[in-house]
């Protein structure tokens, strides 16, 4: 019989992995992927937040606990655990020179990013090279790792683990920690969450999901089931308005569409519903996803000038371009005369003050439903180009209760021998809002505690048990 068995195959899986083999134990890793869409959500990730006191390698001045906690309680809402979060922050202060030690490099702040050089360490070659490397720190020091290998149900006695099953096999192991992500790649599961709207129309129907199609929350739905306690509100993710030509599953980063807060943003009907200005986007972007969810057929469309080329990150996939904007509606299978009505009526509501995308500038609508509060400035200068988005997943809230040692709990009780970690507990620390780089110091934090104290309750059976005869 094993030692540790991991379920699941990301970020918080692989460092419980390291830690419980390091810690001494025998360690087999299940991730239900084939081997080359291993890693999860992790695989997609670029960066993870750390708090520091002072320089330190990449990262630039200081971030404080303090700092980072109240960026945590802002984002939250208050919907956190307090010691959970200080203890995640505290953790990700002292967490690099062991990622280190496992193979992952950080790439130095590049230049014109050091608000995030501040808080953010990067990863170099993104969270695929970080997986990878945890990968083969795992192989290398001997954690017996199987793929394609989707656990649906656990054997417990009371809150104990006993044994987890996979199709017609069985693996028993001494602790147990799960680290299976969350539910976002259950088409199902969020069709019931979000439900139908006033039109009839099940919105999650048209939801693409930016990670991977292996998070399926089958773990989750089990606990349930067996009587685990739950956090988080199974109704919340967290939701970007993405490229609507993106894959179904795995888009990552790159399907972003970042000139939303350049120009206007319309519905099928070429009608605006929110203000594109209202702040900066890097705190905007996450509001998006959820907002064109809500309009008719899931589906929005940005649109800007020549003005806001050069201003923003460009998409991977060029955006529907037209010398006029007419022509533009046109393209975009857009109502031509309520859009150039939208947008008629939208510039003729700019009140141009000192344009400067760098601050919330004085460029502004007025008498206009919704306003655009700032950087509106007209849209009359061609070429014209526009975006369909949809609203596209990055995670889900809903996971297991747990405490400082990552036990999951039934009833209250803690279990001796079966842990959690990563998304499958995040809610714990993040109940609702994001702030970037957070996911992977929670996964990072307790992946790490929990192939610790699962080394520890494995030893300690295995003790127990030698006494015994
Ligand atoms: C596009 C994108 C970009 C992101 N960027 C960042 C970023 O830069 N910084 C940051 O902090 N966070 C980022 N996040 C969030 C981050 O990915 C997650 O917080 C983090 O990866 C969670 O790690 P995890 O190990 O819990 O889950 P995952 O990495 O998703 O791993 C879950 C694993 O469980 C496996 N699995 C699922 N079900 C089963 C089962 N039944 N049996 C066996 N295995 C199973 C999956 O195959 C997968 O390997 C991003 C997310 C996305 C989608």
């Amino acid at each position: 019989m094993v030692d540790v068995l991991v379920i699941g195959g990301g970020n918080a899986a692989l460092c419980a992995a390291l830690m419980a083999r390091e810690a001494g134990a025998s360690v087999l890793l299940l991730e239900s992927a084939p081997r080359e869409w291993r890693g999860g959500n992790s695989q997609h990730t670029r960066n993870l937040r750390c708090m520091h006191d002072a320089p330190q390698d990449v990262l630039v001045d200081a971030y404080t606990e303090e700092e980072f906690w109240q960026d945590l309680l802002k984002v939250t809402g208050g919907i956190t655990n307090e010691a959970l979060a200080r203890l995640t922050i505290r953790a990700s202060s002292a967490c690099r020179p062991w990622m280190q030690r496992h193979g992952v490099r950080f790439q130095p702040p590049l230049s014109g990013a050091l608000h995030v050089a501040r808080t953010n360490a990067f990863f170099m070659g993104g969270g695929k090279a970080l997986v990878n490397a945890y990968y083969r720190s795992a192989e290398a020091l001997g954690v017996d790792i199987r793929y394609n290998t989707p656990v649906e149900s656990l054997e417990l006695d009371g809150a104990r683990f006993v044994a987890a099953r996979s199709g017609a096999e069985r693996f028993e192991a001494r602790a147990c920690v799960l680290a299976a992500g969350g539910f976002e790649s259950n088409r199902a599961w969020l069709r019931d969450a979000w439900g139908q709207n006033e039109r009839g129309e099940w919105p999650a129907d048209n939801f693409l999901i930016r990670g991977t199609r292996f998070n399926t929350g089958v773990l989750i739905k089990h606990m349930t089931q067996a009587g685990a306690d739950l956090i988080g509100d199974p109704s919340q993710s967290h939701c970007v308005a993405i490229d609507a030509r993106a894959p179904l599953y795995d888009g990552g980063i790159c399907t972003r569409i970042d000139c939303v807060s350049l120009g206007v943003v319309v519905n099928r009907d070429g009608e605006r519903f929110y203000d594109e200005g209202e702040d900066f986007w890097p705190k905007r972007y996450a509001i998006w996803g959820r907002l064109v969810a809500h309009q008719p057929g899931q589906i929005g469309y940005s649109i800007i000038d020549s003005k806001a080329i050069g201003r923003f990150m460009p998409p991977v996939f060029p955006g529907v371009k037209a010398d006029t904007l007419p022509e533009l509606a046109r393209q975009l299978g857009l109502p031509e005369t309520q859009f150039m009505e939208t947008i008629t009526r939208y510039n003729d509501a700019c009140r141009i003050g000192t344009f400067d995308h760098t601050a919330l500038d004085d460029c502004h609508t007025e008498g206009l439903t919704p306003a655009k509060t700032h950087w509106a400035r007209r849209i009359d200068t061609p070429p014209f180009y526009g975006y369909a988005l949809r609203p596209g997943i990055t995670f889900t809230y809903l996971g297991l209760k747990t405490n400082d040692r990552a036990q999951v709990h039934f009833g209250g009780e803690a279990s001796e021998n079966l842990f959690v970690a990563g998304e499958m507990m995040a809610g714990n620390v993040l109940g609702q809002g994001y702030t970037a780089g957070v996911g992977m110091s929670i996964g990072t934090a307790f992946g790490r505690i929990a192939g610790t104290q699962a080394a520890r309750a494995a030893h300690k059976t295995r003790e127990a048990h030698s006494a015994a005869v």
